[in-house]
């Protein structure tokens, strides 16, 4: 947008709307570069510059479904401030669909729940536990399905060959797993007896 300084001031209407406010303001800032006052390019980089200040950036992957399309969190005071497509990435190259855009606003939500909840039997209400307190529940109820259905050995012919196994519960992965988490979640399943190990994205 251009401004002859030479023209006559637009007269400030009684009421200014958001649009009146905005065009007005242009015009305003387009008259003070044109005359000298304000340096464009040094407010523009003193601004790129404040808007990175203090910056750590790390690439990710979105959680939401097994494309792994790649992303870079900027975090900053240890908060995160934003996320967006990583264009080195080789499966997006930048882009998001609209589940991994929503990804920042859905982490920034004040309706995020950050603890885990528990509903006793018969209840008709949540209550916020701790994370040891749910891990403990988790553990518990693992043990006691564990070894009610225990399968130590399986008939093959004449033999009573060792299995070491439950058939009664199941590993699943999803598309945010790392390899290395991957291989962790593998050996846990193996160690605790279950051969039932899949992958959310093959549902
Ligand atoms: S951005 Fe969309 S396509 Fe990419 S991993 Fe996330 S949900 Fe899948």
């Amino acid at each position: 947008m251009s401004h002859d300084p030479s023209e006559t001031p637009e007269p400030v209407p009684a009421t200014v709307n958001r649009r009146d406010l905005l065009r007005l303001t242009l015009r305003g800032t387009t008259g003070l570069a044109l005359a000298g006052l304000v340096d464009v390019p040094a407010m523009r980089a003193a601004t790129q510059q404040l808007k990175l200040s203090n910056i750590s950036e790390f690439t990710t992957s979105c959680n939401f479904c097994s494309c792994g399309c790649g992303m870079v969190a900027a975090v900053r005071d240890g908060k995160l401030i934003s996320l967006e497509g990583d264009y080195d990435h080789v499966v997006n190259r930048g882009s998001l669909c609209a589940k991994g855009m929503s990804m920042f606003p859905t982490h920034a939500s004040p309706e995020r729940l950050t603890t885990p909840r528990y509903r006793a039997a018969g209840s008709d209400r949540w209550v916020d536990i701790t994370w040891d307190d749910a891990l403990d529940r988790v553990a518990k109820k693992i043990k006691a399905l564990r070894d009610d259905t225990w399968i130590a050995t399986e008939r093959v012919g004449d033999a009573d060959v060792a299995t070491n196994r439950s058939d009664a519960w199941a590993f699943m992965g999803g598309a945010q797993n790392t390899n290395e988490e991957c291989y962790l979640f593998q050996k846990a399943a193996r160690l605790l007896g279950t051969v039932i190990v899949e992958h959310q994205a093959r549902l």
